[in-house]
């Protein structure tokens, strides 16, 4: 059985966990749009979107 992939509210990182890996919030959402892969953080977009560690975000968590 595939988990699901959910999105921490707090840091809007993805984990398939009951807790978020980066923060352990338990704040998740499975209702979110967008994917971003952040490979620099000094970049524009990191800046635009405040992520200050490289990795995967979603865009918008509901
Ligand atoms: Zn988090």
């Amino acid at each position: 059985m595939a988990k699901r992939l959910q999105v921490c509210r707090n840091c809007k990182r993805f984990t398939t966990e009951k807790s978020c890996h980066t923060c352990k919030s338990t704040n998740l959402s499975t209702s979110w749009k967008g994917l971003v892969i952040i490979t620099d953080e000094s970049s524009e977009i990191a800046k635009t979107l405040n992520i200050t560690e490289k990795g995967k975000y979603a865009l918008y968590v509901g």
